[in-house]
């Protein structure tokens, strides 16, 4: 099963063009499985998910909703996908914080994109060299800000900790969707489920074609 792990739509992110019955449309295109809207800050609002989630299901695709988080730390900004946390979490500050509190909520954390380059031109938009220690349950390593480079530090990194790798479009645009995404070895269909999948380490980071 292939889900695309961190989209973003125009509801709730004022930084995306993508309307949300649009991102459906294409996933299912693209031949993907399954979406997780990952807004900043913002989790989707059941009731306002629910219309969305059948017509997903009428194409085929199971949608769930996660949100990214944004820590502001020292001078650094860090991005973080958050899934089974059941409210809004808004912007952090530290990551050890955010971390703390998705654990004791039963949720996962997954560092988004760490080695992104920042647009400062120094450091990174993302964990950088924090996910060798904090306690992460995943590492994006296939994102489209992800070079060669980038993505062997974070494949090393994940592999060095014993947690898996996943992939992600970070679609801010209709043509990203589905670039990058997550295999995931058996069926998911709650965001319970794919959180205990990635626990588990059933999950493969792969590209558009479903290839690793
Ligand atoms: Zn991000
Ligand atoms: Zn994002």
């Amino acid at each position: 099963m292939i889900i695309d792990l961190h989209v973003h739509t125009r509801r709730y992110s004022g930084c995306s063009a993508i309307e949300p019955e649009d991102l459906i449309l294409k996933a299912a295109q693209r031949g993907l499985d399954g979406l997780v809207l990952t807004e900043h800050g913002i989790l989707w609002p059941d009731d306002k998910l629910a219309p969305l989630r059948e017509l997903a299901s009428t194409h085929g695709l199971v949608l769930l909703a996660g949100q990214e988080v944004t820590c502001l730390d020292k001078g650094t900004r860090q991005d973080f996908l958050v899934f089974g946390l059941d409210h809004s979490y808004g912007a952090g500050s530290s990551p050890e914080d955010l971390i703390k509190t998705v654990h004791a909520e039963g949720g996962i954390v997954v560092a988004a994109h760490p080695f992104k380059p920042s647009r400062l031109g120094v450091g990174y938009h993302g964990a950088g060299e924090l996910i060798h220690s904090l306690d992460l349950d995943g590492v994006e390593t296939l994102h489209p800000d992800h070079d060669d480079q980038a993505r062997q530090k974070a494949a090393d990194a994940a592999k060095n900790r014993g947690i898996p790798a996943t992939g992600g479009s970070d679609a801010h645009d209709l043509f990203q969707v589905g670039v990058y995404a997550t295999r995931f070895e058996k069926s998911v269909t709650t965001i319970q489920e794919l959180i205990e999948q990635i626990r588990s380490g059933n999950v493969l980071p792969v590209n558009g074609a479903g290839r690793i």
